[in-house]
């Protein structure tokens, strides 16, 4: 798996009809899609998902928000794909992200901010196995 990373587009940019414009530019900056999928999370779902962050102040308002409305979930892959993907995003905080990457463009606040890319090979792997079987990656 050290070549993937996972994505999830978060229920703003959905919102805000920002699925085109966000896998264009995932794809054009060389990532190549293995597995995609439209879902909606439980809050059972989103505690999980999170559980790293379920001591943070934010943890309840993160769960309401990620359970709001659907997502898009994909498996990524290009070389370095943890740490590329984690670039073309940018800052947690959209207003501290550089020109030009996926938050900067599209996120509005630092719980609101519109994609998520796995922080390590070993999270990708495991938030690939919680949304993809192995008959879902191509
Ligand atoms: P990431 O790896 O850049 O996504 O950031 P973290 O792992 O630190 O946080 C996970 C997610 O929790 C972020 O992407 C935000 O959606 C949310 N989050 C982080 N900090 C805050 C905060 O201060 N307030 C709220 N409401 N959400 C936050």
């Amino acid at each position: 798996m050290s070549n993937t990373t996972l994505m999830m587009i978060k229920p703003d940019a959905l919102e805000n009809g920002h699925i085109g414009n966000i896998l264009e530019k995932v794809t054009s900056a060389g990532f190549r899609i293995k597995a995609l999928k439209l879902t909606q999370l439980t809050v059972n779902d989103a505690e999980s998902f999170y559980r790293v962050h379920k001591e943070r102040p934010f943890f309840g308002e993160l769960v309401n928000f990620m359970t709001r409305g659907p997502i898009v979930a994909a498996i990524l892959e290009k070389e370095n794909a943890v740490s590329d993907f984690r670039t073309l995003i940018g800052s947690t905080n959209p207003a501290e992200a550089a020109e030009g990457t996926l938050r900067k463009l599209y996120a509005s606040s630092m719980g609101e901010n519109a994609v998520h890319g796995s922080d390590s090979d070993e999270n990708a792997a495991i938030e690939a196995s919680f949304y993809f079987s192995q008959r879902e990656r191509f």
